[in-house]
Formats: C-alpha cells, sequence, structure tokens
C-alpha cells in the first residue's frame, strides 16, 4: 500500500522515510504523500509522511527530496 519513492537518489518506503527523519526506527508509518510545500533549504519538493515512533505518539514529518533538510510538527 505504501509507495516508493525517491529521496536523495534513494528510494523509501513510508517506513525508511519515517526513519530518515527520525533518526532511529519507528513503530509505524502511513503512506507517503506530497506536502503542499516547497523545501525552505533548495526549494525542491517536499514528502510528508505521518508516524508514530512509540506507541503514545504520532507524528507527521517532512523530508525534501533533494537535501538533508527535514522538520517535524513537535514543538
Ligand atoms: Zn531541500
Amino acid at each position: 500500500m505504501s509507495q516508493n519513492r525517491v529521496v536523495q537518489g534513494r528510494m523509501v518506503t513510508a517506513d525508511s522515510l519515517a526513519e530518515l527523519i527520525e533518526g532511529e526506527s519507528v513503530m509505524e508509518a502511513e503512506s507517503i504523500s506530497e506536502a503542499d510545500r516547497d523545501c525552505p533549504e533548495c526549494g525542491e519538493s517536499v514528502l510528508e509522511v505521518g508516524y508514530m515512533p512509540s506507541v503514545t505518539e504520532f507524528v507527521t514529518g517532512w523530508k525534501c527530496q533533494e537535501c538533508d533538510w527535514s522538520e517535524t510538527d513537535r514543538d
């Protein structure tokens, strides 16, 4: 169900994209969608993925497809 996308030249799944953003493995990730914004660093496309780093937390994360920029909706 989760589509593969290319991020910085590598194929990612929803799980591996969430892990790129989080910096460690996550419990579960939703499917990847195109974010309605451009990367603030390089202006390229940004992908969005919702994921659960732990049982009690749900995070929305964004990751640029071309550079190292990423962000989450944590405070
Ligand atoms: Zn970028």
